[in-house]
């Protein structure tokens, strides 16, 4: 087990900046997601770590030692790219003990760490088989079960479930959980998907254009997400914005919302109001926390109503105005050209600076 500690660190190609000042400490054990959209730098950070890419500036430290001058092969990082990089002329069996052999693991212990890890990984049937006539989702589970064998202290794994199908995704996520379950692996999983790293990671840490914009818990990111960025981007659908307006009202501030009405007197944390408020802000609220209320001081037009099963997603809007409603399917569903009167409860509400996009008040 190792702890990773990335301080100020920074990747240049040219005058292009893909990774700018990165502070990250991933615990012994720990499993961190790089969550961010294509091209924030996720990639350049995780070939850093294993060695591939130098850093233009910073340091990376395994435990207490800088890992700058060790080459690839000596970090004890074992990788797993998105495209499976398996020896088809082999079969499961060879390629799941190709690193125990490179490492000169007797043949009864090799034997011993094959089978378990066909095991873990659902393997077992096709052991004997080549791996050239297998399917690609069972290659990269493959690819996975290759390099964990080994048992590397650090564990990197770059978008692996995104060729496989989406029915074989949701069975990788928890079989990968179990993995490093099993191991304790330290383990770094880049991905764009917000589920993935939602229903995986210890922690995540999103990124946008060569920035770390935050790193949490799942749960916190979700509740508290300290950048307008970071809100729409987690959740599914992502937290709604809509601009307004900082008014008074005898019961205090609260929020106008032009044609969407007003919010509820907002609650404030004692930071938010001590920090004072901006004239404009924008104002956040989950898809989920829209209560429809026929009493409801908020309202919208329905533009289109999305059933997904247990829940129907309310696409809503007008005069430049866009949110989206999730709703649990048990109420009387509104049809395409009513008015949603909605409440938001005070507490959910997320207030950010039109400017700068950051959270005002953290939590409020
Ligand atoms: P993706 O999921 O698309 O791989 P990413 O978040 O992993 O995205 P990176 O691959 O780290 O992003 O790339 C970050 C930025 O750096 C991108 O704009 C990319 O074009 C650029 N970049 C990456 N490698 C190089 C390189 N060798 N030379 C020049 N630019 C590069």
């Amino acid at each position: 087990m190792t702890q990773i500690a990335l301080s100020n660190l920074g990747k240049k190609f040219g005058s292009f900046t893909a990774l700018a000042q990165m502070n990250l400490t991933i615990g012994d054990g720990e499993f961190v997601a790089l969550l961010g959209p294509s091209g924030c730098g996720k990639s350049t950070t995780m070939n850093m770590i294993a060695g591939m890419v130098d850093p233009t500036e910073g340091d990376i430290r395994f435990d207490d030692r800088s890992i700058l001058d060790v080459p690839m092969s000596r970090r004890g990082v074992g990788f797993v790219f998105q495209n499976y990089a398996i020896f088809t002329h082999m079969s499961v069996r060879e390629n799941l003990a190709y690193g125990l052999r490179a490492q000169g693991v007797s043949a009864s212990e090799r034997n011993r760490r094959v089978n378990a890890m066909a095991d873990l990984l659902q393997l077992t049937p096709m052991l004997d088989r080549r791996a050239a006539g297998l399917s690609v989702n069972i290659l990269q589970r493959l690819a996975i079960g290759r390099s964990a064998v080994v048992e590397p202290a650090i564990f990197l794994l770059d978008e692996p479930l995104s060729n496989v199908d989406a029915a074989f995704r949701s069975v990788m996520r928890s079989e990968l959980k179990a993995l490093q379950r099993q191991f304790s692996q330290t383990l770094v999983y880049v991905t764009h998907d917000q589920l993935e790293a939602m229903t995986m990671a210890d922690r995540i840490a999103v990124m946008d254009h060569g920035k770390l914009l935050q790193v949490g818990t799942p749960l916190e990111i979700y509740n508290n997400p300290q950048d307008v960025f970071v809100a729409r981007f987690i959740g599914s659908p992502g937290m709604n914005i809509l601009e307004g307006t900082i008014a008074s009202s005898d019961e205090g501030k609260l929020v106008d919302l032009a044609s969407a009405g007003r919010s509820a007197p907002l609650a404030l944390s004692d930071r938010a109001a001590s920090q004072g408020l901006p004239e404009k802000v924008l104002f956040g609220f989950r898809p989920e926390q829209v209560n429809p209320d026929p009493n409801g001081i908020m309202a919208l037009p329905v533009n289109f109503v999305e059933r997904i099963g247990a829940r129907t997603i309310l696409h809503l809007g007008g005069d430049g105005i866009e949110a989206k409603a999730v709703l649990d399917n048990q109420i009387a569903m509104p049809s395409i050209g009513d008015i949603l009167r909605f409440s938001i409860d005070p507490k959910m509400v997320r207030l950010f600076d039109p400017v700068s996009g950051i959270a005002i008040g953290g939590d409020i």
